[in-house]
């Protein structure tokens, strides 16, 4: 008899969808050159409105969510993978339009695979996860653009969740002066621990907008969106950035192009899911390298498959501090 594993599937219906725990077999994976047995998967933001059926994130029915996971080759036609290489796989649709990490297998393309990095366990792979890894290419995206850190304080948005978490963290790390916006104040010690020199209330952000403020900021990692990246562009100094990834707030930008003309602030978009495969392992890399492995162990929360669709429920609630890894074997 066939060999079967646990997955999590989500099923589209006529008055919205179910989520159930199942039993499938690699016959029902779809086509890929990679079988990877899948060890860790994560929740992020993006898995919370999948499962949760908050927005049009999944592209067909029935789907397997999750957006990462970490594990080992079991069969492969590519050749950079070789059964029992340790692989990480973040974005490229996966959990959206092609079955996902939320199963104990994966078959999935070579191409959209990185070697696990040398210095990182699978575990603290999926620690790092879409967000963490979304963090590394913001801190990137600042480094290009010449912000360094003795250009003054650098400001992260949305900072108790996944993305906002590992950028402070690593800008920390880095030698930046982080400040930390948040609405969790009493998660002012976890931020502190994590490197901020300052926790600031995201309230200060979410007033009306005008053109240009009171420059405050050398640089920023905007996770928010909305009323708030639009503020936070209005404070920032001559010449300085922003990294924008996220839309907790909202996907508007009520702004002007006062910043950019008068001041020649910088405003970069950052997606990880369909980034290069060379950009990936760069981002990986420096992961490996620059995030301090004790910090990234804080901001962690283990959960078994059978918690997801409850972990779905707190994070796009804005409930949920740093990240949360998904141990699939239990
Ligand atoms: P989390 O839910 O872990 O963190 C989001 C944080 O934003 C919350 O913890 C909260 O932080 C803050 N927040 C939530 N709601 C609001 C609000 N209404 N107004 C202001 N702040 C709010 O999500 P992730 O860190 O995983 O993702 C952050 C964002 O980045 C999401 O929008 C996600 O979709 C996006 N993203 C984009 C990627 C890309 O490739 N571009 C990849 C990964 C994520 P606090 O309480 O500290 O204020």
């Amino acid at each position: 008899m066939a060999e079967t594993f646990r997955a999590l599937r989500v099923t589209k219906t006529e008055d919205g969808q179910t989520v159930e725990l199942v039993e499938l077999t690699d016959d029902d994976l779809m086509d890929g050159d990679v079988t990877v047995d899948v060890e860790y998967s994560t929740v992020n933001y993006k898995d919370g409105l999948a499962i949760t059926g908050k927005a049009p994130i999944l592209r067909s029915s029935p789907m397997i969510p999750g957006i990462d996971f970490a594990g080992r080759v079991v069969s492969s036609e590519h050749a950079d993978y070789a059964p029992g290489d340790a692989v990480v796989l973040t974005g490229w649709g996966v959990g959206e339009s092609h079955f996902g990490g939320y199963a104990g297998r994966a078959r999935v393309r070579g191409d959209w695979l990185v070697h696990l990095p040398e210095g990182l366990t699978a575990e603290e792979s999926m620690a790092i996860g879409t967000a963490g890894f979304t963090a590394m290419l913001c801190v990137l995206a600042l480094e290009e653009q010449g912000v360094r850190p003795d250009d003054g304080d650098v400001l992260v948005t949305g900072a108790s969740g996944g993305v906002g978490s590992v950028a402070v963290a690593l800008l920390s790390g880095l030698g930046y002066r982080v400040v930390a916006s948040t609405g969790k104040l009493d998660e002012r010690d976890y931020l502190t621990s994590l490197g901020a020199a300052e926790v600031i209330d995201r309230e200060e952000f979410n007033t009306p907008v005008r053109p240009l403020g009171k420059t405050r900021w050398a640089g920023a990692v905007d996770t928010v969106g909305s009323t708030t990246l639009a503020n936070v562009l209005s404070q920032i100094k001559p010449g300085g950035s922003v990294a924008a990834c996220g839309l907790a707030q909202g996907m508007d930008l009520p702004t002007s192009v006062a910043p950019f003309i008068l001041r020649g602030v910088r405003l970069i978009g950052v997606d990880s899911v369909y980034c290069p495969r060379e950009r990936r392992q760069l981002a990986w890399t420096r992961l490996a390298r620059d995030l301090d492995k004790a910090k990234l162990a804080a901001t962690v929360r283990r959960v078994r498959l059978e918690d997801v669709p409850s972990v779905a429920e707190e994070i796009v609630a804005g409930r949920v501090r740093g990240r949360v890894v998904v141990a699939i074997r239990g």
